[in-house]
């Protein structure tokens, strides 16, 4: 018997006996795709792209998800360990200036030796591109091999956190999980690119209706972590396309110049550096630091 534990949501699977965990996945390592992606931020994709690994399944599963078919119904293929190395590591020396890893948190524990031989053969920083819904232990079996933690920080409001997400907990384990990740990685560094070597790097989605829970958002990390030492990125790409079914009526909008807007003008007001989105590119595309 072996319960899973990785993730907050500590559903106790037994995945190695072929249990299915709440995060979609059992015990297979699982991906999507693995590939270059231009569309991280400027300071991850820069010219050649960022060496994006994506990970099926998810502990979060949120209503407004973007990625629903990877994160609600674990659309993918089972991978060998030795198959994802030899996969990233050529990745890597294709020119990518990143290992990037999105939404790994249900296969963290393995991934751990992986990594290890990823550090072992290639310079090359790695992310954790992740929900931000993360347990303090498991993070803390990833120090040293992680370079740059690109979480999100997706609410301020449990009972916004609870109704989208299902996960009540969320700001009160995101704000754990975002001081450990910067306890590990320290100050935001860049090398003479543009390219993040190291540091923590903050997603946060404006939802529609959403402005005020995203101000309390931004308030409570300038209150917590060194506003100057890490960098922000405040999205805007929220389109209403994936909650059609959605019960919840206030998602079937975009969100509005005036809401990003708004949000923005906290952002500055509290200091932060970081990325933007033209609210008028479909692609969702950031543009370089506010
Ligand atoms: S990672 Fe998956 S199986 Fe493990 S506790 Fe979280 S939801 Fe459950």
């Amino acid at each position: 018997m072996s319960a899973c534990e990785l993730c907050p949501r500590v559903c106790r699977a037994d995945r190695e006996a072929g249990e299915i965990g709440f995060c979609g996945v059992g015990s297979d390592l699982r991906v999507a795709r693995i590939a270059p992606h231009m569309w991280e931020e400027p300071c991850l994709s820069g010219s050649r792209g960022a060496g994006a690994v994506f990970f099926s399944g998810c502990s979060l599963r949120c209503a407004f998800c973007q990625n629903r078919v990877l994160s609600h119904s674990a659309k993918g293929e089972n991978i060998s360990d030795a198959e994802l190395l030899d996969r990233v590591l050529a990745l890597a020396a294709s020119g990518v200036h990143c290992i990037d890893l999105v939404t790994p948190t249900q296969f963290s524990s393995r991934l751990i030796p992986i990594l290890e031989e990823i550090k072992n053969k290639t310079d090359l920083p790695v992310v954790w591109n992740s929900g931000g819904y993360e347990r303090v232990e498991t993070l803390r079996s990833l120090e040293g091999l992680v370079d740059v933690y690109l979480p999100d920080f997706k609410y301020a409001s449990g009972e916004l956190a609870g109704k989208y997400s299902g996960a009540p907990d969320y700001p009160e384990v995101a704000a754990e999980a975002v001081a450990e990740m910067y306890r590990q990685v320290g100050e935001f560094e860049c090398d003479g690119e543009g390219i993040a070597k190291k540091g923590l790097i903050l997603r946060h989605l404006v939802l529609p209706g959403g402005r005020h829970d995203s101000e309390n958002v931004l308030r409570k990390l300038a209150a917590s972590l060194p506003v100057g030492k890490i960098r922000l990125s405040l999205m805007s790409q929220y389109t209403p396309d994936f909650a059609e079914a959605s019960p919840y009526r206030e998602l079937h909008r975009r969100v509005t110049s005036f809401e990003y807007g708004y949000v923005l003008s906290v952002a500055q007001e509290l200091g932060f550096e970081g990325f933007c989105q033209e609210r008028s590119s479909a692609s969702g595309r950031f543009t370089p630091e506010f």
